[in-house]
């Protein structure tokens, strides 16, 4: 099948496009760094494969996943492109749009957000920039789709139309440029005698600029002795002309003219604002001083409504549905078909308890997906990251790495691979082994189900301050790890994005809190399912066989073989290491085998049980210990996969366990000694 691929700048719209015209769907999200690897769909009618990349201000890349675009061109050449380009920032993405050009493959310019630029007296002649580009131009409104079909129609007749005729697009770079560009075109044409001279211009043109991809991908054509004595000729010849630049200043400073120029014929500002309502909003929202409060008490609003307001409400009544009628149902059903208590137990003790006692947290965790996209898609978020940008660049780090952190509340797993936006390599590896210190959606149930019963009064504040112990811990532990000779320095820089506030689109809404709340559901049905299992089975087997008293059983003495550690932290118990040690394939684990061990009919019950076995300090050093300990097998798989080293992966879930045990110390042994037991 044909493969249509779709470039542009970081946040233009190409993802919001990519599930328009495709029936798959990838998270959108108003800031750049959302989309870190390529996403493949069919379009709707089945005519071609739609691939959406993460956005790029050039084909230079400066971080990994920008790369991913100049190797995609490369190594997977498509039939045809489609370019995003934001109307209200024209000029800026225009450069992009010059390098795609002078690749060669038949294009078409999406020109996106015209509501935008129209809202803000921004007037674009698309008929005059499709005359001068030479290609078309449709004008579009990706997330309402309004003008995507008129693009396709023109994609497929891109597709069928012979392009043979069409002069191929070229800038002139001057004399010495030229000169060299030439010598390396013919060099690179004869290596590769089926490719278009077009494309082999190209490949000279990334050359010059060094970009790292295609240096790479030359080697393997030319000689390096080649393309060194022709790189310094031509910077020789430059100095001698009297320029003193690079030839890839040179580049870019030909391209930036042209823009320049074509941009003052198509482009009309004469109706434009002075001041935006984008602009109004952040000289409150990003305010050096009120930026931070406004921000902590937006937090706690959201968890206030998911706790307080309405979360609770919704999980008490699931609770109700499995503990009542699922689990009695389940218990007739069985008897009438002559089940043996085994049997019996198994479903009704082990698996409907063990899921259905995380499933019951699905309204909250809905609830907080909900509100974080909101805040997401509002464009508020790429505030944060440039609120907290002084105090991450205090701790070594810098504002970019936030994003990895806040995408962590959801998940650690893709928020490890968002690090890929970040160009340091010590600063990525840092943010990567920081990161599952963010308190996931899995380490909620235990939060809630604790917080519920031993703070019931404050479930709200006590939920947050888990998030935020999270944050500070991760903050201080960068500034040690940055200071310590494991990772090298290198200067630190940040640009950071400031996207328009959008009033964020219901649909997506929905769409991205479903994706996360799917998540959940089908954890539940593979690893949360298969832990009950193990679990329920390793508390009823023992040295004597099946059916032993549960004190007796293989979970109690694997258990009780490191309760003894774990005395000093407030939880020497074989219930609470056996769930920890089980809540290592999944956190909310952690929650299913405490419905199992404490074999609790319902919510309430359970919270009885529970009321019995801690008391409320135990029970807060434990939640911390949840937070802290260590992150989930899949956190650590894709740690490792990420930074390509067992060793990292082992380094991850080694300090993890000793930061938990401190932490969890500290508080157990302070707590005691102000009173509490
Ligand atoms: P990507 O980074 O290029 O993949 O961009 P996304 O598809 O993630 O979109 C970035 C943001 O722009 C999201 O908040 C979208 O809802 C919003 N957006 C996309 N297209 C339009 C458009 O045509 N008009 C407006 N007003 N917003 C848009
Ligand atoms: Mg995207």
């Amino acid at each position: 099948m044909n493969i249509i691929a779709l470039f542009g700048n970081p946040n233009t719209g190409k993802t919001s496009l990519f599930n328009k015209l495709t029936r798959s769907y990838a998270s959108v999200g108003n800031w750049s760094g959302v989309t870190v690897e390529k996403k493949v769909g069919t379009l709707r009618d089945k005519s071609a494969l739609l691939v959406d990349l993460p956005g790029a201000y050039s084909l230079h890349p400066l971080s990994l996943d920008e790369g991913v675009t100049s190797r995609f061109l490369i190594d997977e050449p498509p039939a045809s492109l489609i370019n995003i380009v934001d109307a209200s920032q024209l000029e800026r993405n225009l450069y992009l749009t010059v390098q795609l050009l002078e690749y060669g493959c038949p294009m078409v310019i999406g020109l996106n957000m015209i509501d935008v630029a129209r809202g803000r007296g921004i007037l674009i002649d698309e008929q005059r920039l499709s005359r001068q580009l030479g290609i078309p131009v449709l004008p579009i409104i990706a997330r309402s789709g309004q003008g995507t079909r008129a693009l396709l129609q023109h994609i497929a007749a891109l597709r069928t139309d012979s392009t043979a005729d069409d002069i191929p697009f070229r800038l002139d770079y001057g004399k010495v440029i030229e000169h060299t560009l030439q010598q390396l075109t013919t060099a690179i044409q004869s290596a590769l005698p089926d490719r278009t001279p077009q494309y082999a211009r190209w490949v000279a043109l990334q050359l010059l600029e060094s970009n790292p991809v295609v240096e790479q991908y030359a080697a393997s054509l030319l000689t390096p002795d080649f393309i060194r004595q022709q790189t310094e000729q031509c910077q020789q010849q430059l100095a001698a002309g009297g320029a003193d630049i690079t030839p890839s200043e040179q580049l870019r400073r030909v391209r930036t003219e042209w823009i320049a120029r074509l941009y003052s014929q198509v482009a009309d500002h004469s109706r434009a604002d002075s001041r935006t309502l984008t602009e109004k909003m952040d000289a409150v929202l990003t305010h050096p001083l009120l930026g931070i409060p406004i921000f902590l008490l937006m937090m706690f609003t959201i968890f206030k409504l998911t706790f307080d307001w309405a979360g609770n409400l919704l999980a008490d009544q699931i609770d109700a549905l499995i503990s009542g009628p699922v689990s009695s149902g389940a218990t007739s059903l069985l008897q009438l078909a002559g089940a043996s208590a085994f049997t019996q137990g198994l479903i009704v003790d082990g698996i409907i308890a063990g899921v259905g006692g995380v499933l019951v947290f699905m309204p909250q965790i809905a609830i907080l997906f909900l509100m974080i996209s909101l805040v997401e898609d509002s464009g508020y978020m790429a505030r944060i990251t440039l609120l907290m940008d002084r105090m991450m660049e205090y701790v070594g780090l810098n504002g970019k790495a936030f994003i990895p952190f806040i995408i962590g509340f959801g998940c650690n797993v893709p928020a490890i691979m968002a690090a890929r936006t970040i160009e340091q390599r010590r600063e990525r590896l840092l943010t990567i082994l920081l990161v599952p210190l963010m308190s996931c959606s899995a380490r909620l149930p235990v939060y809630i189900l604790f917080a519920g019963v031993f703070f019931a009064s404050h479930q709200a504040v006590v939920v947050m301050l888990m998030y935020v112990l999270g944050m500070i811990i991760a903050l201080g532990l960068a500034r040690l790890f940055s200071h310590s000779p494991l990772f090298a320095r290198e200067k630190s820089f940040f640009l950071v994005e400031l996207p328009p506030y959008r009033v964020p689109q219901p649909l997506s809404l929905f769409r991205s809190t479903w994706e996360k709340v799917k998540g959940f559901l089908h954890k539940a049905g593979t690893i949360i399912l298969a832990g009950s299992v193990a679990i329920w089975l390793l508390s009823h087997l023992g040295m004597q066989g099946y059916g032993v008293d549960m004190d007796h059983s293989l979970l109690a003495a694997i258990g009780g073989l490191f309760a003894p550690l774990l005395d000093p932290i407030g939880f020497g118990t074989w219930q609470a290491v056996a769930a920890l040690l089980t809540g290592f394939m999944a956190k909310e684990v952690v929650v299913s085998t405490m419905n199992i061990i404490y074999h609790a009919p319902t919510m309430e019950g359970l919270g009885v049980q529970l009321g019995s076995a801690f008391t409320a300090l135990q029970a807060f050093s434990f939640m911390v210990f949840i937070l802290l300990y260590t992150p989930c097998l899949a956190t650590v798989s894709v740690i490792r996969k990420e930074t390509q080293s067992w060793k990292w992966a082992g380094f991850s879930i080694l300090y993890a366990l000793i930061t938990a045990y401190i932490a969890a110390l500290l508080i157990y042994q302070l707590g005691r000694l102000i009173g509490y037991s």
